[in-house]
């Protein structure tokens, strides 16, 4: 029992002893420890926040760019749409103008009818069918053929649209009638196929059909529209008024110098189909004016030996 107290006493002191002696040291490497364990927290923590803020960063670099793609989409969408509505308006405007196309169509064709056929059957003639040529036969007997027929080869000239084939003996006429102190003016010329279905209907709208027949040519049967015919005047003395003038005169001795020649005479209605026109003038060349003046003939029909008269 003495000898365990004994041993225990002398531990203690060897205790006491080390302590005594290491105290600085023993001091130290507890400062050490804990100054390197402070250090360690500050780094971990400093460690974690960054990290956080890294994961913060990349989660709103993420979250922008599903922002971005959205938008890219969205504006996608919207491309496609405006697209799709264009093509919807394209086809909507294709549509359309088919409609009218066809509703045109479908009126010159009852117009066409309503004045009296298609050209297959309003002319039958075997010559003077050209509208290309200076000697095609235009009446109530013998249509325009093809009926909506328009020169190619119009041009202007003193106040005149005509077929270029009259125009050079027109110029010639012109100058000349200027220079025997006799200018004329020009009313009319050539006359459109539409221009004509518009102003045959509005008087047949005005008075019916039989009056309108009176007073206008059925479109397809005008002379205006070949380009080869002048209605003239002095200014504002036109049709009627133009029989009363010195003009008048000159054209009786002259327009034939010129291949232009009276087509509607007083007296000759049952041949040509139309009461005396003393202002509308028909180019048919020189060469064939001259012959009818030395002839004496009035009409084209006596003429050429066509058929006049009103309409089938
Ligand atoms: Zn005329």
């Amino acid at each position: 029992m003495m000898v365990a107290k004994k041993k225990f006493h002398s531990a203690r002191l060897h205790v006491r002893q080390f302590l005594s002696k290491y105290r600085y040291s023993l001091a130290s490497i507890v400062l050490i420890l804990g100054v390197w364990g402070m250090a360690s927290a500050v780094a971990w923590n400093y460690f974690e926040q960054e990290q956080e803020l890294q994961e913060a960063t990349s989660q709103q670099q993420l979250h922008e760019l599903d922002q971005a793609i959205e938008r890219l989409e969205a504006e996608k969408q919207a491309q496609e749409k405006l697209e799709e509505e264009k093509r919807k308006a394209a086809a909507e405007a294709e549509a359309k103008k088919k409609a009218e196309e066809e509703a045109r169509r479908a009126a010159e064709a009852s117009q066409n009818t309503q004045a009296g056929g298609t050209s297959g059957s309003c002319n039958t003639a075997s010559s003077h069918t050209n509208p290309n040529a200076i000697d095609v036969m235009v009446n109530k007997k013998h249509c325009l053929k093809p009926l909506s027929f328009a020169p190619p080869d119009l041009v202007s000239t003193h106040g005149a649209t005509i077929s270029a084939k009259a125009a050079a003996d027109f110029n010639r006429m012109y100058a000349d009638a200027v220079a025997a102190g006799q200018a004329f003016t020009v009313s009319s010329s050539y006359r459109s196929y539409a221009t004509q279905v518009s102003t045959y209907n509005y008087w047949v709208s005005v008075n019916g059909k039989a009056a309108a027949d009176t007073v206008s040519a059925r479109p397809g049967f005008s002379e205006h529209q070949t380009g080869l015919a002048v209605d003239v005047g002095v200014g504002g003395c036109t049709l009627g008024c133009f029989g009363g003038t010195s003009q008048y005169q000159w054209f009786q001795a002259n327009a034939a110098k010129y291949g232009f020649i009276q087509r509607y005479y007083s007296g000759y209605e049952h041949i040509t189909g139309y009461a005396g026109e003393t202002w509308h003038y028909r180019y048919i060349g020189v060469a064939a004016a001259q012959d009818m003046q030395a002839k004496g003939i009035k009409t084209l029909e006596q003429y050429w030996g066509m058929e006049g008269g009103t309409y089938r």
